[in-house]
């Protein structure tokens, strides 16, 4: 096998594209792949002050590596949900990462603030871990963006995130979430512009490319995220893919080319108003965030004194 750049020996091979790479190359064939998106997308541009959010997982990492090689002006965030082990080692990589590459990162920590973590508080909901996670990640993530003056927060789901959540979508017709699986969101009424440069990457190559690259990360699936659904489509789209390599890009891309037109500028189907407890955006009278700390017996308004101090 040849690089396909500088025809010296390859060590990588992709087989979607059908190239191999030597680790130079690779690294490079990555990195021109962010970029594409970011600039096919109009994602932020340089001047733009962009905030990464961390878990501690090989995209989040990757990510934040390659928009530092590629000169972005970037910042990490990561949320500490408390949950035990599992949180204290993701902590422990995002650190040694953000020394390496003196790189400027944020904690919010859930224990910290409510001294409990996501498990007590999805109980007291009785709704799936999950679902209560979510919640609070994308909550913490909008208001820590917004009042920090940052232009963009970004995400590191993959290809193979976006194809399998769009496949979940879509056996289930869920027309109402296919807005949010275009790389790119706008600002609008509150919620910060976000966006995902890795979607035109895959779980394998932001695998090799930490390898490539030494990067450590947290390997562990999240101890409660194991039954989730999502990840039965994944591997569902990894058969078809091995039986017709490109076939998650075909899926995913020719969903955005031939879909836009459906919800690109479409008009939301609910008006955004403010929160009545916290005041962030929300399209009910009080948002899901305050609606499930409430029940928690929790103050919604901690944590909103906690990213101020910050
Ligand atoms: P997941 O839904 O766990 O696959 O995560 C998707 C993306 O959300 C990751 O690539 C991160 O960018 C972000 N993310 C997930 N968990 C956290 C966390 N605890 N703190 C900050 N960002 C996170
Ligand atoms: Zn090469
Ligand atoms: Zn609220």
């Amino acid at each position: 096998m040849w690089c396909i750049k500088c025809k010296g020996p390859a060590s990588i091979y992709i087989r979607r594209h059908n190239s191999a790479f030597c680790n130079e190359h690779f690294l490079e064939y990555v990195r021109r792949q962010v970029e594409r998106a970011i600039e096919q997308y109009r994602m932020f541009t340089k001047e733009e002050r962009i905030l990464v959010a961390v878990s501690g997982g090989k995209d989040s990492l990757a990510l934040w590596d390659i928009l530092l090689d590629l000169g972005y002006n970037v910042d990490g965030i990561h949320i500490d949900i408390g949950i035990g082990e599992y949180s204290s080692v993701s902590k422990e990589k995002i650190k040694i990462f953000a020394s390496q590459r003196n790189a400027n990162y944020y904690e919010v920590s859930l224990r910290n603030i409510y001294q409990t973590g996501i498990t007590y508080i999805a109980r007291k909901n009785d709704r799936p871990y999950c679902s209560t996670c979510g919640v609070i990640k994308r909550y913490i993530m909008n208001l820590f963006t917004v009042s920090k003056n940052y232009s963009v927060i970004v995400t590191g789901h993959n290809l193979d995130d976006e194809s399998g959540a769009l496949l979940g979508n879509i056996l289930h017709w869920q027309i109402e979430y296919l807005k949010s699986q275009y790389p790119v969101m706008p600002e609008e009424s509150g919620f910060s512009r976000k966006a995902k440069p890795l979607s035109r990457l895959t779980d394998e190559e932001t695998t090799i490319y930490c390898k490539t690259k030494g990067i450590d990360y947290v390997r562990e699936r999240c101890p409660l995220s194991k039954k989730a659904q999502s990840i039965v489509y994944k591997e569902i789209l990894n058969q078809l893919e091995t039986i017709s390599p490109g076939t998650k890009a075909q899926f995913y891309f020719g969903f955005l080319e031939k879909g836009k037109r459906y919800f690109l500028g479409a008009p939301d189907t609910l008006p955004v108003s403010s929160c009545r407890i916290c005041g962030q955006p929300t399209t009910e009278e009080i948002c899901g965030f305050c609606r499930q700390m409430k029940k928690a017996d929790l103050d919604p308004l901690l944590l909103k004194d906690a990213i101020e101090r910050i």
